[in-house]
């Protein structure tokens, strides 16, 4: 099925800075600030962006606290266990090694339908090193006119003893303040229950919920994300929003283990704009209401999947 195309749905969203902003470019200046957000050049200007796979990050690591604290242990810890690397330091979390770093017991070799179907919510939508994922984030460039302006701002280093500064540790950051960004947003092939989760995440940045980049416990950091364009595609034509479980044969939905969530009632559609074969539906005047009728399909999938499968690849190499 990944190597088929049945739905997807792109959003794009205003990002408005709310605090300063720092993106670090990991790379020092020669004499000037020791942090410095990302930017590129566009012909001879210095542009500032926010690179799509930091928001992306941001995104992920919301949505995996939030799906912890409706059903703990529902999603893994991605980077733990490397093979002969750190295990779970937390004991009742130790059942929460990443899927990237598991395999199945059974079979020599993973398909992507087995990848898929052991993956939990986070790594379904966002990828594992066995799987890309179903998400995917654009770089967030300002708008025309709404470049940010850059302050320098000073840090001083804090002796872990006293309490009081350690003489010359200083540091310099270079923070952006004000503008306006725009990214986009493609979610591929989704299940019902993934559109709630993307749905959760767009309320939560309009709610000014979700911070990005560093420096979050010194006042930096919060955004406002606006949906300003929503579009769901699908390429059979359809009067009711439909997810993956429905378009799917019914091996892919075993060999994928496609959640069959469904709404109480249909969820209407508004009249399709035809694309080549393509049918579009602009539901940016109505994709809160949608979301109503969709939210409870996240809850429900973290119960019904029960969390990783599969056993951590460490464990399997030693039982050899
Ligand atoms: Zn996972």
């Amino acid at each position: 099925m990944l190597r088929k195309w049945l739905c997807h749905a792109d959003v794009t969203v205003r990002l408005t800075p709310l605090d300063p902003i720092l993106i670090k470019s990991g790379y020092a200046t020669v004499d000037g600030p020791d942090m410095v957000p990302v930017s590129t050049f566009r012909g001879t200007e210095r542009v500032y962006y926010f690179p799509g796979t930091s928001l992306k990050g941001v995104l992920r690591s919301h949505l995996e606290r939030v799906a912890r604290t409706l059903q703990p242990r529902s999603v893994c810890l991605p980077y733990y266990e490397r093979p002969g690397k750190t295990p779970v330091p937390v004991p009742s979390e130790a059942g929460s090694v990443g899927c990237g770093h598991r395999v199945r017991r059974s079979r020599k070799e993973d398909t992507s339908a087995e990848c898929y179907a052991d993956s939990c919510a986070a790594c379904r939508t966002f990828g594992s090193l066995r799987f890309g994922g179903r998400l995917s984030i654009s770089d967030a460039y300002p708008l025309e006119g709404h470049a940010p302006q850059t302050e320098q701002r000073n840090g001083v280093g804090i002796d872990r003893f006293t309490g009081g500064t350690v003489p010359g540790v200083l540091f310099d950051l270079l923070v952006l303040v004000g503008g306006v960004f725009e990214t986009r947003l493609r979610l591929v092939n989704f299940e019902t229950w993934q559109l709630a989760a993307l749905g959760l995440l767009l309320i939560d940045l309009r709610d000014e919920l979700i911070q990005v980049g560093s420096g979050r416990s010194r006042g930096l950091g919060r955004v406002r994300g606006e949906v300003i364009d929503y579009r769901l595609s699908y390429l059979t034509p359809t009067e009711q929003l439909r997810g993956l479980h429905d378009l799917a044969t019914a091996e892919e939905r075993e060999q994928y283990r496609l959640s069959p969530w469904t709404a109480s009632g249909p969820i209407l559609l508004p009249a399709p704009r035809t694309s080549g074969l393509r049918r579009e539906y602009d539901i940016t005047a109505t994709w809160t209401d949608h979301l109503t009728e969709l939210a409870p399909a996240f809850e429900d999938f973290l119960k019904w999947h029960g969390g990783p499968k599969g056993t951590p690849a460490a464990a399997a190499r030693a039982e050899r």
